[in-house]
């Protein structure tokens, strides 16, 4: 039970709100991005600035409540709530600010990649982000950080230069390769397990605008389509990014009326290098054989990064099942085709991610993040809006996963994962988990932060 009089000294003392049930903003304020999530905490603490952070969470640990953070919200196994306890809601701290001389973006823990794509395009500049533009910085940051800038400049942590954190006992530390290193390593994938990120430093790379956009095949080229695209994206230039993917086209523009509906295989193309070279880098692609639609055109980043943003709004329900793929065997591609065909829903895909190129140019113990030899990021996403379809969607992903996983190199990222267990957990970060568990020892004896994929103290 906590008394009235802690909750009233805990509210005037945050520049930000206390959320708690009965109150109006309450049932909005609980909800998370996946709808199948449906937690409700006893406080939301609406962090205004660091000095909110700090008192939020030393209220919660002074009252054993267990404590939730809040980055994005955009975790599929709703990692950013908790039942009865407390969540730290950074999502008012979404500020950013370039330094164009320096080439870096400093954000806010609570930041959208949109608020960050929207401040650097200004400045003709961007750092590697996702697909969605209202996925969380923190969140996405902190597990690793896969999307169309992958193979040209790593992931998002590749290019993490620093970070402001609120540790379990309540100090506020910077840390950065020089400052506290042990701890900075952990959080280049890590998760959330460590501290509270305040604010990241961000490098920034001169890309602006970008070739990108779907190519789609018909479903009965995607032996074929995924064959080549193995050969070709283990091999191209780093300018070129492309995930593959089985999707049902919406039944909406730009796609052509008598494409809606059908299911269909493609590639979501990204091409950052100098623009009179984009038809001579990317003629492979239409060589390899002229796709069914092609959608490829140049356009600036930020209008790439909110491409899917409509398809996928906040509050559809969301399963998802990931692993690691270093080889794509001919038999695996067998299997994806079989379950490609199979999608349950409109919203529902597999994705490939490639994480070689630049990605692969970081050692496995640089970062947490260990699968730096794999050259995929497969996840399989069983997605609807009505949850009476969930049972369909959930056993599609299951069983599809299940199928494909002793083809994959072992663990997966961590941030694809539902809330799957430790074996699972160590077998994400392989090798590099007892060295995460002595950081974790450290930074967080208690495991205060422990609503993450956790890692336990050593
Ligand atoms: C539609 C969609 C698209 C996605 N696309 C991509 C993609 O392209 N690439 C990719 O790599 N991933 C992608 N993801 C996965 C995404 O990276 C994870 O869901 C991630 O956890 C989201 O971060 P968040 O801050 O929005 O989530 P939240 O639910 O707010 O938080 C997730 C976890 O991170 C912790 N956390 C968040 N912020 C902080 C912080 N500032 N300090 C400390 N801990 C924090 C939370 O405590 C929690 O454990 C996508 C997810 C969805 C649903």
């Amino acid at each position: 039970m906590l008394s009235q009089g802690s909750l009233d000294s805990l509210k005037a003392s945050l520049r930000g709100p206390i959320i708690e049930p009965g109150d109006a903003a309450y049932e909005t304020a609980r909800k998370v991005y996946n709808g199948m999530i449906d937690r409700r905490p006893r406080l939301i603490a609406r962090c205004a600035d660091v000095s909110d952070v700090i008192t939020a969470l030393r209220f919660g640990r002074e009252n054993s409540l267990l404590t939730a953070v809040r980055g994005g919200g955009h975790n599929a196994g709703g990692l950013g709530s908790c039942d009865d306890g407390l969540v730290i809601d950074l999502s008012l701290m979404r500020y950013t600010r370039v330094d164009p001389a320096a080439r870096t973006v400093r954000v806010g823990g609570g930041a959208t990649w949109g608020d960050v794509d929207h401040a650097t395009h200004a400045f003709g500049m961007a750092t590697p982000s996702g697909i969605i533009s209202t996925t969380g910085v923190g969140g996405l940051t902190l597990g690793g950080g896969l999307g169309h800038l992958t193979r040209k400049c790593g992931l998002s942590i590749d290019n993490l230069l620093g970070a402001d954190v609120v540790l379990a006992d309540g100090r506020f530390v910077t840390v950065g390769p020089e400052e506290h290193p042990d701890l900075f390593w952990a959080i280049l994938g890590g998760g959330g397990n460590f501290g509270i990120v305040t604010s990241f430093l961000f490098r920034l790379h001169p890309i602006g605008t970008v070739h990108a956009g779907p190519t789609l095949w018909e479903l009965d080229e995607a032996t074929e389509a995924m064959q080549w695209y193995r050969e070709f994206i283990t091999t191209a230039p780093d300018d070129i990014n492309g995930f593959f993917a089985f999707l049902t086209v919406p039944p909406a523009p730009p796609f052509p009326e008598p494409l809606h509906m059908k299911k269909m295989c493609g590639v979501v193309w990204c091409y950052t290098g100098p623009a009179d070279r984009f038809e001579e880098h990317f003629n492979p692609v239409r060589r390899f054989r002229p796709p069914a639609l092609d959608l490829v055109a140049p356009m600036p980043y930020p209008a790439l990064q909110g491409m899917f943003d409509g398809l996928y709004p906040p509050g559809l329900q969301w399963y998802w099942n990931a692993d690691f793929v270093t080889d794509l065997s001919d038999e695996a591609i067998d299997r994806h085709v079989q379950y490609g065909d199979q999608l349950p829903s409109v919203h529902s895909t597999m994705h490939l991610y490639p994480i070689n190129g630049a990605a692969h140019r970081v050692g496995k113990q640089d970062t947490a993040w260990s699968f730096r030899e794999a050259n995929f990021v497969q996840v399989i996403v069983g997605v609807d809006p009505d949850p009476a379809n969930n049972p369909r969607t959930i056993a599609w992903s299951k069983e599809y996963w299940r199928r494909m996983h002793p083809n994959s190199a072992g663990g997966a990222y961590v941030n694809m994962m539902m809330d799957e267990g430790q074996e699972r957990v160590q077998a994400a970060y392989r090798d590099n988990y007892p060295r995460l568990a002595q950081v974790k020892a450290k930074y967080d004896p208690g495991n205060l932060f422990r609503v993450n994929q956790n890692i336990k103290p050593a």
